[in-house]
């Protein structure tokens, strides 16, 4: 085509984007000085009694979403917050029930040697390709949606077999077990030719790791593809959110895929709100929250989220106040907050409600914070 010069639609489109780009630093400064509006200002961990118990509400604190296990929901609950303007989302296991392994041992993770892969630091998952399991675990959430009046429920530990919530994650290769090398096989279209496990998982670790990784992701993702065919019949008006590993797609090797099996971009298509966990201080980054923001704003930009209005894809991070590992200073609060509240997020929730109570103080700044987020 030859170069005549720039025509209308070619204007048109710079000035588009020098609109948008001063929108978005606008967006940026004011979300530096925590006074953007933020649309969910949450808390994680049941009901907070200890602020009904003193004859305060919720939204005293700015508070207006809570998440409960959905082991921990009852109905009155539900209906007493939403009194209280607070929306209810139900957190919701699904790769970490590792009850299920007491009867069923055929479930358990297989390692690289061809036998069950030991419980890294104690944390149990699950064969994702195990049918009887898939299955309790959609029965569960088809049960948690019909019961419950939530307005959302998100996947939780919907990763591989791994310990990954420290400062120095523990990481092994899962699962090698004769259903998913069957499996992979076929689908992948690879012919493992009954090698065993300990020869196919040198195979799939080395020359096919990109075809194993896509398709571990490929299973999980598929879960996740359920899950939201599961809300869209049974509760289609509330969200389907995940709590996920914070860290990008190059931190640590590449490990959110390779080791964890989490591929966000594909699991984008289904879910409504991506909740990343940078728990900063519990993560090795205590001095550091500016991680927080950092890790945020990777996944906004690897998701293509902005965090301006009418965006499908909502980013609401759950960031760390309460101790755990390392501690939060009180004074650290209005800052982690205001590095999580940022866009590309038009939300968070903090973690978490149970031992954040038993520190007033904190409680106290979390609120004057939150408040400052309002509308
Ligand atoms: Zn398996």
């Amino acid at each position: 085509m030859p170069r005549r010069g720039m025509g209308r639609v070619g204007v048109a489109l710079l000035l588009a984007i020098a609109v948008d780009a001063m929108a978005t630093r606008r967006a940026e400064a004011a979300g530096d000085e925590a006074r953007r509006a933020v649309e969910v200002r949450g808390i994680y961990g049941g009901v907070p009694r200890e602020i009904l118990d003193r004859g305060r509400s919720p939204s005293d604190y700015g508070i207006n979403a809570v998440w409960i296990g959905s082991g921990g929901l009852n109905r009155d609950a539900v209906a007493e917050l939403k009194r209280q303007g607070a929306k209810v989302f139900a957190e919701f296991n699904t790769m970490h029930e590792a009850s299920y392994l007491k009867d069923h041992p055929d479930a358990a993770p297989v390692g690289a040697d061809g036998k069950p892969c030991p419980p890294p630091d104690g944390w149990q998952g699950v064969c994702p390709t195990h049918p009887g399991y898939r299955a309790a675990r959609m029965a569960e959430f088809r049960r948690v949606l019909r019961d419950f009046d939530v307005d959302g429920i998100w996947l939780d530990y919907h990763h591989a077999h791994a310990s990954w919530e420290q400062a120095e994650p523990a990481l092994p290769d899962t699962c090698f077990c004769a259903r998913c090398l069957a499996r992979f096989a076929r689908e992948a279209g690879v012919d493992l030719a009954d090698r065993p496990a300990p020869e196919a998982a040198r195979l799939l670790l080395g020359p096919l790791k990109a075809r194993w990784v896509g398709w571990r992701c490929g299973v999980f993702t598929d879960w996740v593809r359920e899950f939201r065919a599961i809300r869209d019949e049974v509760r289609p008006g509330a969200l389907l959110g995940t709590f996920h590993c914070p860290w990008s797609e190059d931190d640590r090797g590449g490990a959110l895929r390779a080791k964890l099996a989490i591929d966000l971009k594909a699991q984008a298509e289904y879910v409504d709100v991506f909740s990343p966990m940078p728990y900063h201080a519990r993560f090795g980054h205590a001095a550091d929250p500016d991680w927080i923001g950092r890790q945020v704003t990777w996944l906004g930009r690897h998701l293509g989220v902005r965090g301006v209005p009418g965006e499908r894809i909502r980013i609401w991070p759950i960031v760390q106040l309460s101790d755990w590992g390392e501690p939060v200073p009180a004074g650290q609060v209005p800052d982690v907050i205001a590095r999580g509240a940022r866009p590309p997020a038009t939300g968070l929730t903090a973690f978490a409600w149970g031992p954040l109570s038993k520190d007033w103080d904190k409680v106290e700044r979390m609120g004057r914070a939150y408040r400052s987020l309002r509308p």
